[in-house]
């Protein structure tokens, strides 16, 4: 079916443009596209009106000014872009803090009133002093992942037991500045790392407060989840038994290195076993995966209650809730997702007959990305000639910009899709299918792989690629020596910068042959 409806659309396409507009800038060979372009995903609607904004994609407070501008915190893009640079990241502190709150919000209620939720904010979506001070104003805790991170939360004076450290593979020199900073939880990955903080803390003179992270056996990405016994990835503890473990009738976890973990933490001297933790995976839209993790850690709560006599009083059920990068995405509010998730651990808790544990969440890219706004400028535009699905010769727009996969690798890391649209001035004229391109020496570096143009994009345009709050600055990088942009953000009519640009000097200075002269 589908493949038929592409023939027809391609055929419709064989005739000259029409609809022009006076005045309109009509380059050879570009298709000015009424329907569908049939290179174009099926999910990309064909813009009627290219002066709206999709309201899920941007901020909250973003709009067109009267001079068709993106507004955004009350400031246009022309004015950040001549104030700051481009490629430039910009982020609406309004939107990041009401992102927050409404996490806060919803879980509390949810879970009202048989226990507490604390939100970690993933500081590895993005982290900047100013950042996680917001996160922390608006009753968020945070989560690190490196002793770079938890640099950063203790440099925002975040207090210490609001701040927990991840990591599959955290050094002893991590460890002990979590333990000797008074960091609220560290989520053990494995047994080797059970034991090193054991010691560490030992050495230390403290008890060390400790989540164990394990693997429910649940993988969750966008609408649907897998379940597998055994996951093959480095995180966390298996709840499978090893295959050579004895089976116990009473206790299906019995054997399994989650299992042994729960022994070992409850044993060790200077380990207070705080509770249980998982993160099933990434842009999540339904609740189901999450629920079928918990009802699953939540068995093993049960389980350890009738062998050893303690309920432990924490459960972390993680992050990966989903954001609309493109219109074709429809992210569920942070209520639906609770609402769920409190009725699945309440009927798990009962059934278990142990008390509601106190809940955590990890969010991170719900809370900024679709905060974040990528503003970057036309440069080269060029019309690159494509096999269409039925062998007949079709063109394609590539507009390259002053960024690129330095700036936003999610597209070549994850062949993630992204939206964008002409941001400095008013939209006129029709549309064509472009893909926006950056400068870097690789075939891959695609911002944007399908998005609807103005026929009139032209060099120095502004572009702005929303929903890039999350995983954009924290992945950057300076390849090919560009200097990674400035994060700023914006509220109330003011931009003030968050994280400065990167300057070609300070790229130098890492360089001894050049440091050596002065
Ligand atoms: C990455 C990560 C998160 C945050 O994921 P998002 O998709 O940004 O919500 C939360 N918890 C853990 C353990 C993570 O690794």
């Amino acid at each position: 079916m589908a493949q038929r409806r592409h023939r027809a659309g391609a055929a419709q396409r064989a005739r000259p443009t029409r609809g022009l507009r006076a005045g309109e800038d009509v380059r050879p060979m570009t298709e000015t596209v009424a329907g569908p372009h049939p290179l174009a995903p099926e999910w990309l609607r064909p813009l009627t009106d290219s002066a709206a904004l999709e309201d899920k994609l941007f901020p909250a407070d973003a709009h067109r000014d009267d001079q068709g501008r993106l507004v955004l915190g009350g400031v246009d893009v022309e004015t950040l872009a001549a104030q700051h640079g481009t490629p430039l990241y910009v982020i609406s502190e309004d939107d990041f803090r009401s992102r927050a709150r409404a996490f806060v919000e919803a879980f509390s209620e949810a879970f009202a009133p048989e226990t507490d939720v604390d939100v970690f904010y993933a500081g590895k979506a993005f982290l900047s002093t100013h950042a996680a001070r917001w996160a922390a104003e608006e009753g968020l805790c945070v989560d690190t992942a490196s002793g770079g991170e938890l640099a950063v939360a203790l440099a925002a004076e975040v207090e210490p037991a609001r701040i927990g450290l991840h990591g599959n593979n955290k050094s002893d020199a991590e460890i002990v500045r979590a333990l000797k900073a008074g960091i609220g939880r560290i989520i053990a990955d494995s047994l080797d790392e059970l034991a090193r903080i054991d010691q560490l803390a030992r050495s230390a003179g403290v008890t060390a407060p400790v989540m164990l992270r394990l693997t429910p056996g649940v993988h969750a990405s966008t609408h649907e989840y897998i379940a597998t016994a055994h996951e093959d990835q480095k995180f966390g503890l298996s709840l499978t038994p090893s295959s050579d473990a004895d089976t116990d009738q009473e206790n299906p976890y019995a054997g399994s290195p989650a299992w042994s973990a729960v022994e070992h933490a409850l044993a060790a001297e200077h380990i207070e076993l705080r509770g249980l933790h998982c993160h099933i995976g990434s842009q999540i839209f339904e609740p189901e995966g999450f629920e079928v993790a918990a009802a699953k850690l939540i068995g093993l709560l049960g389980r350890v209650r009738a062998r050893h006599g303690v309920e432990l009083p924490e459960l972390d059920l993680g992050g990966g809730h989903g954001i609309a990068y493109t219109e074709a995405d429809s992210p569920r509010h942070p209520r639906q997702i609770a609402q769920a998730l409190a009725g699945a651990v309440r009927t798990a808790c009962d059934a278990e007959g142990i008390e509601v544990p106190r809940i955590s969440i990890e969010p991170g890219r719900a809370i900024v990305g679709p905060a974040g706004v990528t503003l970057y400028r036309v440069g080269v535009q060029k019309d690159v000639q494509v096999d269409g699905p039925s062998g007949e010769t079709l063109s394609r727009r590539y507009v390259a910009v002053d960024g690129g996969m330095s700036d936003n690798a999610r597209g070549v890391l994850y062949d993630a899709d992204y939206s964008a649209v002409l941001a400095g001035r008013k939209v006129t004229g029709n549309h064509v299918l472009s893909r926006i391109v950056g400068k870097h020496c690789e075939s891959g570096d695609i911002v944007v792989r399908d998005v609807y143009l103005p026929t009139t994009t032209a060099r120095d345009d502004l572009l702005a690629v929303p929903a890039t709050g999350a995983y954009c600055h924290s992945l950057s990088s300076n390849y090919n020596l560009l200097a990674r942009p400035a994060v700023v953000a914006v509220k109330d009519g003011a931009s003030r910068v968050l994280i400065r640009r990167e300057t070609e000097e300070q790229m130098l200075r890492r360089d001894t042959g050049f440091a050596a002269q002065d």
